[in-house]
């Protein structure tokens, strides 16, 4: 079989890619070294946040609002609960640039935001105690993703239009000709003639095999849940919520199902590398400290932990994503470096990455994501 697109890394931007491309036809094959949607990569730990009024800048509010688009059709076709609007408040000092960013994004783009006070906040969930030099920008029309739940139902529709997934499965070379792409695996030598990479954290493992390297520093980073009142900290209680004071970041979910409330870090983490086995939870006095912190700041009630697990950012330098075409490759299309805040957007991303593939390029501007500002 001669594939029209062979993707290298099916989580959560890879599969998605290939859920789009194959709704337009395409023959896709998918290879994985593991079994997504897994633990070993950036995907786990069941919930992302999306946001609309973009603190990391205005210019991601167009993918934004199509990535939300998209992921309520993705729920119409699955028919499985992937969002919960629970509203998402993003708390800062009035004159930090991520709330300053928010505010420029609604004002912008015309979406519906609430400045409100911590007066006001506390006042309006219980669950919060805000100290009063602080303020939030609370936006109801966003909320939470259920992240594995959304890869798995990626995977179902591609496979049902007739993608084929590896899994498992070790790249061992590959050799690109124009308009033909050799792959070879563990077990087999495949074919194609365009090929996606979105390895997440083992892209540059990948791009080794054609003797490229993009600046990529995989970041160990941890997440806690919180044993907490479900009666105040449900979804339909309390939102998710952003928190950017001083530099230190932070995020935080409402009790989804009785989980718990999960907060992470958003700041800081451990440099690693992609062969690494990441340190468990635990294993740094900052992995429990740095969020009892932050719950004991700003909510209301104590909460124990309950647990906590580890995953990985992929960072670029600038923190913004790498989109694009390998100059030397044509027909080797690449997107990575999704720096801690990719989620909410690889519906859109794999849209991208199927235009880029089947119209040669992509109906979002996508400039600010390409390599060469790197080079
Ligand atoms: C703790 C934490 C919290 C986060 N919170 C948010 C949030 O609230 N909102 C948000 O929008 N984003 C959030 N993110 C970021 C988001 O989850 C990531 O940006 C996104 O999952 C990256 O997608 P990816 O496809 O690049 O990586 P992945 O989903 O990890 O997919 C990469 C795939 O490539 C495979 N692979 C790797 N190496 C190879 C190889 N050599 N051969 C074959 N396959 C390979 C892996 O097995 C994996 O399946 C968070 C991330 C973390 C870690």
């Amino acid at each position: 079989m001669n594939y029209d697109v062979i993707i290298i890394g099916a989580g959560s931007m890879g599969m998605a890619a290939g859920y789009y491309l194959s709704k337009k036809n395409k023959q896709v094959l998918l290879i994985d070294a593991y079994d997504p949607p897994h633990s070993e990569g950036s995907h786990h730990g069941e919930t992302r946040i999306i946001r609309h009024a973009y603190g990391e800048g205005e210019n991601y509010v167009p993918m934004a609002l199509r990535a939300q688009e998209l992921w309520l059709e993705l729920e119409q076709e699955a028919n499985k609960t992937l969002f919960h609007q629970t509203g998402v408040l993003n708390i800062g000092t009035e004159d930090s640039p991520f709330i300053q960013n928010v505010i420029k994004s609604a004002e912008k783009h015309a979406l519906a935001i609430e400045q409100l006070s911590a007066e006001e906040i506390n006042e309006r969930w219980n669950g919060y105690d805000l100290p009063n030099d602080l303020i939030g920008c609370f936006e109801p029309n966003s909320g939470v993703l259920m992240s594995e739940a959304c890869i798995q139902a990626f995977r179902d529709l591609a496979l049902q239009n007739g993608s084929t997934l590896l899994t498992h499965t070790k790249v061992k070379n590959m050799t690109i000709h124009q308009g033909e792409v050799i792959v070879t695996t563990d077990s087999q030598t495949i074919q194609g003639k365009e090929l996606i990479i979105t390895a997440g954290k083992g892209t540059n493992n990948i791009l080794s095999l054609l003797g490229v390297e993009l600046p990529l520093q995989p970041t160990r980073k941890t997440f806690s849940w919180f044993h907490s009142d479900e009666d105040i900290y449900n979804k339909n209680a309390f939102p998710a919520w952003s928190y950017d004071v001083n530099d230190r970041i932070y995020y935080g979910f409402p009790s989804i199902d009785g989980a718990g409330v999960k907060v992470g870090r958003h700041d800081g983490g451990h440099p690693t590398s992609p062969e690494e086995k990441l340190r468990v939870f635990g294993t740094y006095p900052e992995d429990s400290q740095d969020v009892a912190h932050i719950t004991k700041k700003i909510m209301s009630s104590e909460m124990p932990l309950k647990e906590g697990k580890v995953c990985t950012y992929t960072n670029s330098p600038d923190g913004n994503f790498i989109i694009d075409k390998l100059k030397e490759f044509p027909n080797v299309t690449v997107a990575c470096g999704f720096s801690g805040h990719g989620f909410k957007f690889s519906t859109v991303v794999g849209e991208i990455l199927s235009q880029m593939i089947i119209d040669r390029k992509s109906k979002l501007d996508i400039k600010q994501f390409r390599v060469d500002r790197f080079r």
